[in-house]
């Protein structure tokens, strides 16, 4: 089968080291496989997005050298897909209305906030109807009181127990948008993608991907997550903690750093050479096998 991998930014702002770190080793793994690289604007939040942001990030792509195939998808043209998949989910009884506000589940979670980006427990509240005068928001998928475990390429077995750690999520928010769960599996699928590697943020994300391949009959791609660059005091790279876009004036030298994050150990004169001299070096030295197998890594020089 031929390896088809992608890179799947949010359009909330230029592309910053950590997103850059996901790009090349996206594009790298796919390249040595002789595979696809696909770019996809992951725009379903227009409330996040930063006007302009997408057509910047497509700019640095290129400026770093990035080539990609097919045409760039947007999730923002894409609504007809995800309502056909929530269909298809409520035909197999797996969805209902959740009249539930974020104050409302942390409360019932006595103030935990749970994992980062899975948030609070569901208590279940809404799961089997909503509660006398309340009406329905977002819609929500049921999980199963079952662990979903995957084997990460570079972070191992990984194993997640749906309902404990997370409960029924949000699929479509009471905005009416469609949530990145249910938007990154339809995608990954309609686009053939065999391949996802991506920042380990989204590690705790992926059995719950898993699960609505499963309900959706999708084939579950193979899965790698690289370590995510934090500062100092042990904080992701993000606009939140100041971290500033990728210079994309010096492309050689960062795409030098991004390898060196990665645990590729390129020459140091490779940050002098040109563009191609860093790609030339880094398909034919590239070894996932040299990243380092821990979900953060800590990395100032950005
Ligand atoms: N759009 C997501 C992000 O920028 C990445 C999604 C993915 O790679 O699955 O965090």
């Amino acid at each position: 089968m031929l390896y088809r991998g992608r890179f799947a930014p949010s359009p909330t702002g230029p592309l910053h080291f950590g997103s850059l770190v996901a790009a090349v080793s996206s594009y790298l793994e796919a390249r040595v496989h002789n595979g696809e690289w696909l770019v996809r604007i992951e725009d379903l939040d227009p409330p996040r997005e930063v006007p302009g942001a997408a057509q910047g990030i497509l700019r640095s792509l290129e400026r770093f050298g990035f080539a990609w195939n097919d045409e760039v998808v947007c999730q923002s043209t894409r609504a007809e897909a995800y309502m056909e998949a929530l269909a298809k989910l409520d035909g197999l009884n797996q969805t209902y209305p959740c009249a539930c506000s974020r104050k409302e589940i942390l409360a019932a979670n006595g103030g935990r906030p749970g994992l980062p980006k899975i948030g609070p427990v569901y208590p279940g509240t809404c799961r089997n109807g909503l509660p006398p005068g309340r009406t329905g928001g977002a819609t929500r998928v049921r999980v199963d009181d079952a662990s979903i475990d995957f084997d990460d390429a570079v972070q191992g077995l990984y194993r997640q127990n749906l309902a404990t750690e997370g409960g029924d999520f949000v699929v479509r928010r009471r905005d009416g948008l469609f949530a990145y769960q249910l938007a990154v599996v339809v995608d990954d699928a309609e686009q053939h993608i065999t391949n996802i590697v991506r920042g380990c943020d989204l590690l705790v994300t992926t059995p719950r991907q898993v699960w609505l391949q499963r309900l959706l009959g999708l084939t579950t791609p193979l899965y790698m997550h690289v370590p995510v660059a934090v500062n100092a005091d042990g904080e992701k790279l993000s606009k939140q903690t100041g971290a500033t876009a990728v210079d994309d004036g010096d492309p050689p030298a960062t795409l030098t750093r991004a390898l060196e994050f990665l645990g590729q150990n390129p020459p140091v004169a490779l940050a002098r050479g040109s563009v191609a001299d860093v790609w030339g070096w880094a398909l034919d030295h590239w070894r996932a096998i040299y990243i380092p197998r821990r979900r953060q890594v800590r990395f100032d020089t950005v």
